[in-house]
């Protein structure tokens, strides 16, 4: 793997340094060989809404954070990609809600699960944060789905009230929406199964995302409940940007 060596002035500095967070993450052995296909789909959407967090986007951003943090039981779950491009943001904001993370990926094997682990916790010793990781050891199951991606943990997602799942697959955002949770959903592409299913899908770029969460919570903003928001109208607003930036 190549040293990185692009530098800020680089039109495409943040694809680039994204792409090389990825190659690094892959050579740990965080992800499965489908992460990069997944990733190029999420950049091929990310160009065509301007690579930058749109007003909707926000909307669904502050709307989600104020969900998580009137919750119960809430709890952010992370995958390969999630923890190699924003892990140590989404820990330091489960450290603010005061909830647990909890590796949730999709072709499970114990060795990446310990290989994310193992990532994680060098960025908790590493910036002093004390989350609390969850996946390791599944003692439940998701009703409805077949196989190692219905496990997860009695503690952590499966007694969550508000779960924020970022870049999930939509057959599990289904599963865990009839479970009765309220389910965030990050999620570039905003026709995507997961994005259509979730109760509040924020179509914007994981990292970008985890950033603006944390400055929502530093500012002294006061977070309320959007109670008019409608998902399909927030998706179709991205969706209005697409064309939009085709027609400019
Ligand atoms: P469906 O939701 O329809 O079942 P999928 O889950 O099968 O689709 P995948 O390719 O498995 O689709 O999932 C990756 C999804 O995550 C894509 O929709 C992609 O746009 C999105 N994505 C990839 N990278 C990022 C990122 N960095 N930030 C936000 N979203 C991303
Ligand atoms: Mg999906």
């Amino acid at each position: 793997m190549g040293e990185f060596t692009a530098d800020e002035s680089h039109p495409r500095y943040n694809s680039l340094l994204s792409r090389h967070k990825l190659e690094i993450a892959a050579s740990k052995g965080m992800l499965a060989d489908s992460a990069m296909i997944a990733h190029g789909r999420g950049e091929a959407f990310d160009y065509l809404l301007g690579e930058e967090s749109s007003n909707n986007a926000i909307i669904a951003t502050k709307n989600a954070l104020a969900h998580l943090n009137a919750a119960k039981r809430p709890i952010i779950t992370i995958n390969g990609n999630t923890a190699a491009l924003a892990g140590k943001e989404l820990m330091q904001i489960a450290e603010a809600l005061n909830c647990p993370i909890e590796i949730n990926i999709f072709y499970r094997t114990e060795k990446r699960i310990s290989a994310i682990i193992e990532h994680l916790e060098a960025i908790k010793t590493e910036h002093g944060i004390t989350t609390k990781i969850l996946g390791e050891k599944p003692d439940a199951k998701i009703p409805g789905l077949e196989g190692p991606r219905a496990n997860c943990c009695h503690e952590g997602i499966f007694s969550s009230d508000v779960i924020l799942v970022p870049l999930e697959d939509g057959d599990r955002c289904e599963a865990l929406v009839k479970m009765g949770k309220t389910v965030i959903v990050v999620d570039l592409n905003p026709m995507s199964r997961s994005a259509k299913m979730a109760s509040i899908t924020i179509v914007d770029e994981i990292s970008r995302v985890a950033k603006n969460m944390i400055d929502l919570i530093e500012s002294d903003y006061k977070n309320e409940i959007d109670i008019d928001f409608v998902n399909k109208k927030n998706l179709q607003k991205s969706i209005n940007i697409i064309a939009a930036n085709y027609m400019s």
